[in-house]
């Protein structure tokens, strides 16, 4: 068989190369495996490309152009503030083409083969690849990922788009409709809204419907007072011109249309059928607790296996997965998957803040020194733990709130305890410091916010 520089034989095929894909491709060719990494599109899959990193680059493009447009309170008078939205598109396919290009120096420096074409599964050791040529494995890593779905009657096309036009637009819409209301709904919604777009949400029942009220009632405030229109327990029904209409008989403003309502599994031309692979009810490829699939030949990672469908989930599965391939003793055993949504204020949330023997305290932003002098005091530290003060959860809604969940994260796979937290010294004047005090708090020894006499939550 004539295959090029591409080995006919490898220890592993890993398909995809996702974030989940291609750090497995990497950790397996570490560990001294021949690797071949299969990629039909781009290297780093969705989250390098069409997800996290565009979202959250353009998300600091539209923060930035607000706050200089809106920081009368600090002195700062820029009400001429312009955004070139073609200069912004050029930026945020420029961050991803920075990265695709790494991922492919780490893959050339780690000695992992790439191969640019679809593969399918032949049986359960071939696979047959779009360039013509097929590779034999005795491992394979499913790293297929998910895909959007839409709504019937607004199916892609003109101006009804998905996550990933809408984060590749080099013109500012006039107006937005978004339908959805989950975590990517918000995020695009609250960055368009900031860069002046009038968006319409259309939420079957409210905004972050799986998320705690409480910290969803600060980012829905802050939702309106950006001008976003929230259509809770609305239907979207059809659509026309530049507009949408609901099945109340409301129309929306709609230049541009999003169907952001949520994403299934990708499994579609990989021959499944071809091996002993088997998938539950919604299409999620079944694997056991070392991401071993039903075939005792192919493992699988990331969003094709199910929620959370995260990026870091699929970077630890990558890991695993690969030392499992590997014949090494490993297994997906993590406590925690933190969730952080990228809205105004950030929420960001690890383990569980409420539960059975579970008790919850709560410190405001509005005792911090930082968040006041930046202005952000919408927010909190809400921290959960058990009878033994051991800590269970935290969640976090403020400023730079990614970040801060890390500590938490840390603390709970640790087994952690409130006051391992309260007497670790934390950097002054930081957000950080409200996961501190919140322990504190949950002690009874609160120095920053007062919480009545026997020091109990008000
Ligand atoms: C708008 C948005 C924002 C997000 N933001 C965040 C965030 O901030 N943080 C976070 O943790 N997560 C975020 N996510 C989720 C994150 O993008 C996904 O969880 C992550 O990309 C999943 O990685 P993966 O490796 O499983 O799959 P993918 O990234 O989807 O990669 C799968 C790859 O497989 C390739 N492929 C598929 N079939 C074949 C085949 N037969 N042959 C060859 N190649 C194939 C595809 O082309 C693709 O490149 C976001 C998602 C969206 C939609």
């Amino acid at each position: 068989m004539v295959m090029g520089s591409l080995p006919e034989d490898v220890d592993l095929a890993v398909i995809g190369a996702g974030v989940g894909g291609y750090i497995a491709a990497i950790r397996a060719a570490q560990l001294g495996l021949s690797v071949s990494l299969v990629e039909k599109n781009k290297l780093g899959g969705h989250c390098l490309n069409y997800a996290c990193i565009p979202s959250k680059t353009l998300i600091h493009i539209a923060d930035t152009f607000y706050s200089i447009k809106h920081s009368e309170n600090f002195g700062i008078k820029a009400d001429n503030a312009t955004l070139d939205a073609q200069k912004m598109y050029d930026w945020r396919m420029g961050v991803s083409k920075k990265l695709e290009d790494g991922v492919g120096f780490l893959c050339k420096s780690n000695g992992v083969e790439v191969v640019k074409a679809e593969a399918t599964f032949l049986s359960s050791n071939t696979l047959q690849l779009t360039n013509g040529t097929s590779l034999v494995f005795k491992k394979a890593i499913i790293a297929t990922g998910s895909t959007p779905t839409t709504v019937t009657g607004f199916e892609f096309g003109g101006n009804v788009i998905d996550y990933k036009d809408a984060l590749m637009l080099n013109k500012i819409p006039g107006s937005m409709a978004i339908i959805g209301a989950g975590y990517v709904s918000v995020e695009i919604g609250t960055l368009y809204a900031k860069m002046g777009t009038k968006v319409s949400i259309i939420a079957r029942s409210d905004v972050l419907s799986k998320f705690d009220r409480d910290a969803v009632s600060l980012v829905k405030k802050r939702m309106e007072d950006l001008g976003i229109k929230i259509y809770t327990g609305a239907k979207p029904v059809s659509h026309s011109g530049n507009s949408l209409t609901l099945d109340n008989g409301q129309t929306v403003d709609a230049e541009i249309i999003v169907v952001a309502i949520g994403l299934v599994p990708f499994t579609q031309g990989l021959g499944l059928g071809n091996t002993e692979v088997s998938t539950d009810d919604k299409g999620f490829v079944r694997v056991d607790g070392t991401l071993q699939t039903t075939d005792p030949n192919i493992l699988a990672v990331g969003d094709v296996i199910g929620e959370p469908m995260l990026a870091h989930k699929a970077m630890r599965q990558g890991v695993v997965a690969a030392e499992v391939a590997a014949g090494k003793k490993s297994g997906y055993d993590n406590t925690v998957v933190p969730a952080v949504i990228f809205s105004d204020p950030e929420i960001a949330i690890a383990g569980k803040i409420e539960g059975e023997g579970i008790s919850v305290k709560k410190f405001p932003l509005s005792a911090l020194g930082r968040a006041i002098a930046l202005n952000k005091t919408a927010g909190f530290v809400k921290i959960a733990y058990d009878s033994n003060n051991i800590v269970k959860g935290v969640e976090i809604v403020s400023d730079d709130a990614n970040a801060m969940i890390a500590e938490a994260v840390v603390a709970i796979e640790m087994g952690a305890t409130l006051e391992d937290i309260a007497d670790s010294i934390h950097p002054h004047p930081t957000f950080s410091e409200a996961v501190q005090e919140a322990a504190e708090a949950a002690l009874g020894r609160s120095i920053h916010f007062f919480y009545g006499k026997s020091g109990k939550q008000a």
